[in-house]
């Protein structure tokens, strides 16, 4: 089995609805994403999936959602409210959900499926250097 493995960072603020704790508050994280695929064949190039292809498909996707905006739960009136008569702002909301590092690499992990048309076998995010979450896909 061939593995390969893209990573990359990206800053994005957000806060966990009805969370008893510190990350009620909003606040930022430089999240580093790990996205890994595999595959038992290599490709005519001897390649799993292109390295550049892959990044580019994958980082372009979060340079344009997730870098420099803040990630919501779509319940969270007050913030979205809040943030509503801001000019320069991205926000990015989670349908009824907090945007949990768990969350996060669901949807990342989806994003990658749907971008390049292959399912990649985990994706995992780290919040910070010692927190990560990971979402594998259901075999
Ligand atoms: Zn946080």
């Amino acid at each position: 089995m061939y593995q390969i493995r893209i990573e990359f960072t990206f800053d994005s603020g957000h806060r966990l609805l009805d969370y008893n704790g510190k990350c009620a508050y909003p606040h930022g994280h430089t999240y580093r994403a790990e996205v890994f695929l595999e595959s038992q064949t290599l490709d005519k190039l001897g390649l799993v999936y292109d390295f550049t292809d892959l990044k580019d498909r994958i980082k372009s996707w979060v340079d344009e959602n997730w870098d420099h905006a803040f990630l919501l739960n779509s319940r969270d009136s007050e913030l979205i409210a809040g943030f509503s008569g801001v000019a320069m702002m991205r926000l990015y909301q989670f349908q009824d959900e907090n945007p949990s590092c768990e969350v996060m690499s669901r949807e990342l992990y989806q994003k990658t499926a749907e971008l390049c048309g292959v399912a990649p076998a985990k994706v995992r995010l780290w919040e910070s250097v010692s927190q990560y979450a990971e979402y594998h896909g259901e075999t």
